[in-house]
């Protein structure tokens, strides 16, 4: 089969230890997280807020509903363990988003609300009866900026989109949070990525791996066989990637596949009528489909460093100090980012949650040199994977020429962080260029 793949980008430089180390991960147990308490945002999506249903003091089960949003261009929020809601107040999270937040003091009864029970009558759910469920479940994109499924769902329906996309390729090196649900549940990921497609009211459905993961693409392909004659009105197929570098951003997945390039303030759905969800959200739709289960928990990947990265199971809302606690040595670490190596925030406080967006934690512990000045090696842009020279943009940033900038087309920056990852100098040229880009595309627009 035919590998796809995009140009420039990168490989780690640590090659077989990088092969060793992200196949450890995803095959490592998953480890499950019980916190004290939770913190849960009611604004983990883009969109409308959600506002608390619930009241000091109140008692809640895990699943219980306690926050909705006042119209559709939100999701709900539920609770994600039982206990006592014991504050109620604002809340800025690493990504700049000021919400209310929900704390709940774990009362470690593991109580699940009454509304989650098996479904007796999946076959029998209408294509309505499925949107349905896909807004109350609360699920938004679990890769990315946290687009309500549901609203990327009507979209894709009104624009006539006839393919769906299931993206499996991880964006970072060491993300695997994906993986490990399709190693262990694909048909799960399956099941849930059909349902989608017909809310999406899609027939084509293709799952999108890395060609490095034959057990996963031999489980992908297990459940297709498997599932064959109850999806006998819609296409699956399988194709597979290079591992290469940000492979996972969706504009480069979308180039690999139609060797189109997705303009700027344009989606796939318009472009090449294809809709895209990464393997999370479908096995989070699943859970809901399956057993009315909401979004409670997510997987997060834990790598840094000097650390053999592994899975947890959280629930949403779970501090990162609390995650941190089962990591030797934690405590110790230079910098903690929300996120992966390349895109993650470094935060100030361990008291951040997880949300629902959250895919990973990375603990740097080794000592960051000082930054250099840069040696002009170039490594940047051989990154680049959409063709800018990051070293020279960062420059005229630091100079204020936003016109030369706007020339060398500063605003077709992805924000995917391969230039700073693979900088020698250290140089940190991802967020000016991100933010600097975030700029120009709005003065654009004006
Ligand atoms: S963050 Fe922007 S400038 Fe840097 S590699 Fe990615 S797309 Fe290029
Ligand atoms: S990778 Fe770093 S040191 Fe090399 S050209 Fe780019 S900014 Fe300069």
């Amino acid at each position: 089969m035919k590998k796809l793949s995009f140009k420039t980008g990168f490989m780690p430089k640590d090659g077989l230890d990088f092969v060793h180390q992200r196949k450890f991960m995803r095959e490592a147990l998953l480890e499950v997280c019980s916190p004290r308490e939770v913190t849960i945002p009611m604004k983990q999506h883009i969109g409308t807020p959600c506002d608390p249903v619930v009241s000091v003091g109140d008692e809640v089960a895990m699943g219980d509903l306690i926050g909705v949003p006042s119209d559709m261009n939100g999701v709900p929020v539920h609770a994600s363990i039982s206990g006592t809601v014991t504050k109620i107040d604002m809340i800025r999270l690493p990504n700049k988003v000021s919400c209310k937040a929900v704390t709940i003091k774990n009362d470690l009864r593991r109580r699940v609300s009454s509304k989650i029970q098996p479904r007796k009558d999946i076959a029998k759910l209408s294509l309505s009866d499925l949107s349905k469920l896909l807004w109350q479940s609360g699920i938004c994109g679990m890769g990315g900026e946290g687009v309500p499924t549901y609203t990327k769902c009507v979209r894709a329906e009104k624009m006539g989109v006839d393919t769906l996309l299931v993206n499996c390729t991880q964006s970072e090196p060491f993300l695997s949070c994906d993986l490990h649900h399709i190693r262990v549940n694909a048909t799960k990921v399956l099941q849930g990525a059909m349902a989608l497609s017909g809310v999406c009211r899609v027939k084509k459905v293709i799952f999108c791996i890395e060609d490095m993961w034959e057990d996963e693409i031999a489980a992908l392909q297990m459940a297709v066989d498997k599932t064959k004659e109850r999806y006998m009105d819609r296409s699956i197929s399988i194709r597979l990637f290079k591992t290469r570098f940000p492979q996972g951003c969706q504009q480069l997945l979308i180039k690999a596949l139609y060797g189109v390039e997705i303009p700027l303030g344009r989606e796939p759905e318009e472009v090449v009528k294809a809709v895209l969800f990464n393997a999370s959200t479908c096995f989070a739709f699943s859970e809901m489909v399956e057993k009315n289960q909401p979004l409670v928990s997510r997987i997060v990947t834990i790598s840094g460093d000097t650390i053999t990265g592994h899975n947890v199971m959280v629930p949403i809302g779970t501090s990162v100090e609390e995650i941190l606690e089962r990591v030797p040595g934690a405590h110790s670490a230079q910098r903690i980012a929300w996120g992966g190596a390349m895109t993650g925030v470094a935060i100030g406080s361990l008291k951040v949650p997880i949300i629902k967006t959250t895919t990973a934690i990375t603990i740097i512990r080794k000592f960051e040199p000082p930054r250099l000045n840069c040696i002009h090696c170039g490594t940047c842009v051989g990154a680049c994977p959409v063709g800018l020279s990051p070293y020279l943009l960062n420059r005229l940033i630091e100079l204020g020429q936003t016109e030369q900038m706007e020339a060398e087309s500063v605003e077709q920056c992805i924000a995917c962080g391969a230039c700073s990852y693979v900088c020698p100098a250290g140089i940190e040229l991802s967020t000016n260029i991100a933010k600097a880009a975030h700029r120009a595309r709005r003065s654009a627009t004006r």
